[in-house]
C-alpha cells in the first residue's frame, strides 16, 4: 500500500466552498486560507445558537502501546463511515503539533485511506494557530519580565516565576535555562526555561474558551507567579489579556478542511493530554454539534486520561453530552499488554490476546461508570487472523456484553466501517446514553483524585508527602478546590509504572506535584515523570523530511 502522504497528495480535493456548503455554511461565514482550508465564522451563520444539537460520539482507545492504536485514522474513518449511510457528518480533531511530526511519531491527520486533508498543511504551520498562541503566550513573558525590570511594582518573586517561555518544537535544549544574562540594560538574570506549545496554559484555555470574552477572562485569571508574601498575582494585574486576546482573535474560529472522501471537519486546537486536557476546541465541538447530526471526535492518549478529561473536563464545562464511546483497540496492542515483544506482533498469538483483554475490559467498563454506552473498534492491521478477531469479538460480547466491530477503514476508507457506522448510529438513539462527570465539582481536590485513582485506574489509593499535602489544603484555602483535577501520568500503564501493561491493580498513585491552571480552570496532579519539552529522537524524522525535485514535500507521516 502506498504511503499516507502518497494516498494524501493522490486525492482530488473539492474547494472548501462545496464542502462548507455541503455542511450548511454559507459563504458570508468563511474565511478562506487558500482552496481547501477556510475559518469558520460562526457568528455569520444565521439562528445558529439556537440550533438543536446533534449526536456527539467520543473515540478512546485501549493504553497505548509503541504498536499504535489507531484512534484518528478510527475517528476519521467512522465519520467518513457515517456520511457513506448518508448521515449528515463532522469530524473534530486536534491541531497537529510540529514536535511529533519532526520528532518520532509523525503527523496526527490519520492514516491510509483515512486522513484529514490538505495533510502536508494541516501538519505544518496550517492556519497559524500554534503561531498564535505561541506568540499570546510569550508576550505574557515578556510583559512579566518586563514588568520586573521596570521597578516590580507587584513586587513579584522572581524565585518563584510561574510562567515560562513556549516553542513548538522538540527541543530539549531549552528546558532549563538562564534569562536575562548580558548586563544591567537586558534585566535581572534568573532560571526560566521553555515548555512545547502544546503545553502552554493558553493552549488549554483556547480549547475550553467558549468565545471572545470568555477567553480573555480566562486569560486574565492566568496565575504567573507569586508576590514576596506568598500572593498569587495574574496576568490580569499585568494587564496582558486583552493584548493576548488580540493576538488570539483569528485563530478562535475553527479551521475547516476535508476528509479524503469529503467529510467536513474542524482541526482546532490540540491541548496536551497528559498536562493538559488533550482534546480539540470547544468552540469547534460545538460548532459541529449545530451543523451536524452526527459529530465524531477523538481525545488523547488511553480512555483513562482521554475520556476521562474529556468527560471531567471538557464536557462538564462546557454542558456537552456525549452519546456513544468508541474504544479503539488493535489486536497488536493487545498482544503486547499480554506480555509479547514487539518484533513478535505479527505473529499469532491467542494466549497473549486473551492476557491483554484485560486492559479493553478495564477501559469499557470504565466509560460506561460516565453513563456513556460503549462499542469496541478494532482497527485491523494487516498481520491479524481471522482466531484473534473471533476472540475479541466473543469476549466482548459474553464478558463486557459489548459488540466489537471489525473495521478497515486504514485500508478501505468509509468502506470499511459501515458496520461500525451502524452500530454507532443505532447506540446513539437508544436512549442510553445517561453522561454524568465521576466526581461533583463540590468534592474536596484530594478526593477527587482519590476517586479518580481507584475507579478509573484500579488503584488502591493515592500517596501524598507533606508538601503535597499542604498544596492540597492552599488550594482549597484559596478558593480552588472546586475545580476538576487534570491527571498527568504515563498514558502507558493504569498505574503510574509504564511498564505496567494490562490491567493492574491494588497499586499506589502517588502524587508529586499540583500545580495550578486557573485561566484554564483545572488542577493538574503530577503523578509520575511527565516531559513539558519533549526531545527529540537518536534519529529524528526530520533527517527524512525534504522537498523533491518535482517541488513536493517528502518523508512526512
Ligand atoms: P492515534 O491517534 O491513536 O495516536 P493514529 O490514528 O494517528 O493513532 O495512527 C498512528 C499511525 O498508525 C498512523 O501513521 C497510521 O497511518 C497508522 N495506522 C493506523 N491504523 C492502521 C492500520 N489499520 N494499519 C496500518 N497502519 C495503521
Ligand atoms: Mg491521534
Amino acid at each position: 500500500m502506498s504511503t499516507d502522504i502518497e494516498i494524501a497528495r493522490a486525492a482530488t480535493l473539492q474547494p472548501i466552498g462545496t464542502i462548507a456548503e455541503a455542511a450548511g455554511i454559507p459563504d458570508a461565514a468563511l474565511h478562506p486560507y487558500g482552496k481547501y482550508i477556510a475559518k469558520v465564522d460562526t457568528g455569520a451563520i444565521p439562528d445558529f445558537a439556537g440550533r438543536p444539537d446533534g449526536k456527539l460520539i467520543l473515540v478512546t482507545a485501549i493504553s497505548p502501546t509503541p504498536a499504535g492504536e489507531g484512534k484518528t485514522t478510527t475517528t476519521v474513518g467512522l465519520g467518513d463511515g457515517l456520511k457513506r449511510l448518508g448521515k449528515r457528518t463532522m469530524i473534530a480533531l486536534r491541531e497537529p503539533s510540529l514536535g511529533p511530526c519532526f520528532g518520532q511519531k509523525g503527523g496526527a491527520a490519520g492514516g491510509g485511506y483515512a486522513q484529514v486533508v490538505p495533510m502536508e498543511q494541516i501538519n505544518l504551520h496550517f492556519t497559524g494557530d500554534f503561531h498564535a498562541i505561541t506568540s499570546a503566550h510569550n508576550l505574557l513573558a515578556a510583559m512579566l519580565d518586563n514588568h520586573v525590570y521596570w521597578g516590580n511594582g507587584l513586587d513579584l518573586d522572581e524565585r518563584h516565576i510561574a510562567w515560562r517561555r513556549v516553542v513548538d518544537m522538540n527541543d530539549r535544549a531549552l528546558r532549563s535555562i538562564v534569562s536575562s544574562l548580558g548586563g544591567a540594560t537586558n534585566g535581572f538574570p534568573r532560571e526560566d526555561g521553555f515548555d512545547i506549545t502544546v503545553a502552554s496554559e493558553v493552549m488549554a484555555i483556547f480549547c475550553l474558551a467558549r468565545d471572545l470574552a470568555d477567553l480573555e477572562e480566562r486569560l486574565g485569571r492566568i496565575v504567573i507567579g507569586r508576590t514576596r508574601s506568598k500572593r498569587p498575582v495574574t496576568a490580569a494585574e499585568l494587564n496582558a489579556q486583552g493584548a493576548m486576546t488580540v493576538l488570539l482573535r483569528d485563530a478562535l474560529m475553527p479551521n475547516l478542511v476535508q476528509t479524503l472522501e469529503g467529510t467536513p471537519a474542524f482541526v482546532h486546537g490540540g491541548p496536551f493530554a497528559n498536562i493538559a486536557h488533550g482534546c480539540n476546541s470547544v468552540i469547534a465541538t460545538r460548532a459541529a454539534l449545530k451543523l451536524a447530526d452526527y459529530v465524531v471526535t477523538e481525545a488523547g492518549f488511553g480512555a483513562d486520561l482521554g475520556a476521562e478529561k474529556f468527560f471531567d473536563i471538557k464536557c462538564r464545562k462546557a454542558g456537552l453530552k456525549p452519546d456513544v464511546a468508541v474504544v479503539v483497540a488493535t489486536v497488536r496492542a493487545l498482544k503486547m499488554h499480554g506480555g509479547v515483544a514487539r518484533d513478535m506482533l505479527g505473529t499469532e498469538n491467542l494466549k497473549a490476546l486473551e492476557a491483554g483483554l484485560s486492559n479493553l475490559a478495564r477501559h469499557v467498563e470504565n466509560v460506561r461508570k460516565f453513563g456513556v454506552p460503549a462499542i469496541v473498534a478494532i482497527n485491523n492491521f494487516t498481520s491479524d487472523t481471522a482466531a484473534e478477531h473471533a476472540l475479541i469479538q466473543n469476549f466482548c460480547r459474553n464478558h463486557l456484553g459489548v459488540e466489537a466491530v471489525i473495521c478497515r477503514h486504514w485500508a478501505e476508507g468509509g468502506a470499511g466501517t459501515e458496520e461500525l457506522a451502524t452500530k454507532v448510529a443505532a447506540l446513539t438513539q437508544s436512549g442510553e446514553a445517561d453522561f454524568a462527570p465521576l466526581y461533583p465539582d463540590a468534592m474536596p481536590l484530594r478526593q477527587k483524585l482519590e476517586t479518580i485513582a481507584r475507579e478509573v485506574y484500579g488503584a488502591a489509593g493515592i500517596s501524598a508527602d507533606a508538601k503535597v499535602t499542604a498544596r492540597f489544603a492552599e488550594l482549597e484555602a484559596a478558593g480552588y478546590g472546586n475545580l476538576p483535577v487534570c491527571v498527568a501520568k504515563t498514558q502507558y500503564s493504569f498505574s503510574a509504572d509504564p511498564t505496567l501493561r494490562g490491567a493492574p491493580s491494588g497499586h499506589t498513585v502517588p502524587v508529586r506535584e499540583l500545580r495550578l491552571s486557573a485561566g484554564a480552570g483545572f488542577v493538574v496532579a503530577i503523578c509520575g515523570d511527565i516531559m513539558t519539552m519533549p526531545g527529540l529522537p537518536r534519529q529524528p524524522a526530520a533527517e527524512r523530511i525534504y522537498i523533491d525535485a518535482h517541488g513536493q514535500i517528502e518523508g512526512l507521516f
